[in-house]
């Protein structure tokens, strides 16, 4: 497991609401969410003309960390790719149902795997997250000693049954799942998959050689 200190620093920022303040907050961002989307339907213009399969014929895995913005560090626009993202932007079963249906049934053609630097991922483990779900299922809270659950209770062990693709190296990780993707029965040889880490303090894409040699697709004949 990483240090714990940038993550630290984000959640200590956040105030501590009770209940009600829950609402409130949640009031506010529903407010702000429709008020948003009004505009950008105000200027929809021909964005409503596109077709569903993406224009530029390539496909994201990532992270959902807010800090990770594809549009943007990629630069696509509506229409462009298709976008995959979960806890780590992990190779999980559902993950891969995507990029299947992604390549097969809507003409993707190169696929990206993109983990990132200070994952969230990489602080705590399945054993970790398991004993917090079984305490209580409120929030839990992270200090220089690893997190801590401080609801009330009660929890649920059913988090035993879940594999939570906790990361212990992202550069591996990235690896990890590139190799699972090129070897999956489902997946064309002919795709490639190139896989980067995106550097939360600078933006920039870093490749990972060693994902995208194994990425690489087989030469066709
Ligand atoms: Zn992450």
């Amino acid at each position: 497991m990483k240090s714990l200190a940038p993550f630290q620093f984000s959640i200590a920022c956040k105030p501590f609401v009770k209940s009600r303040g829950v609402f409130s907050i949640m009031s506010r961002i529903l407010d702000e969410v429709l008020a948003a989307n009004r505009t950008y339907g105000a200027t929809f213009g021909a964005k409503g003309q596109l077709a569903m399969p993406p224009g530029r014929r390539f496909a994201i895995l990532t992270c959902m960390d807010a800090r990770l913005d594809p549009a943007k560090f990629a630069g696509l626009a509506e229409g462009d790719a298709h976008v995959i993202r979960n806890a780590g932007g992990r190779a999980s079963d559902d993950a891969i149902r995507s990029l299947v249906i992604s390549y097969k049934l809507l003409g993707t053609r190169e696929w990206f795997v993109i983990h990132h630097t200070d994952c969230g991922m990489e602080t705590f483990t399945d054993e970790i997250i398991r004993s917090l779900l079984s305490q209580s299922l409120e929030q839990a809270v992270i200090d220089s000693e690893g997190w801590h659950d401080r609801g009330a209770g009660p929890g649920s062990d059913a988090g035993e049954f879940i594999d939570w693709l906790t990361i212990r190296d992202v550069r591996a990780s990235v690896v990890t799942d590139v190799r699972r993707i090129r070897t999956h029965p489902l997946v064309s040889p002919t795709i490639p998959i190139y896989g980067y880490l995106y550097d939360v303090k600078t933006g920039v894409l870093v490749e990972v050689p060693e994902a995208t040699e194994i990425g690489a697709a087989a030469a066709t004949a």
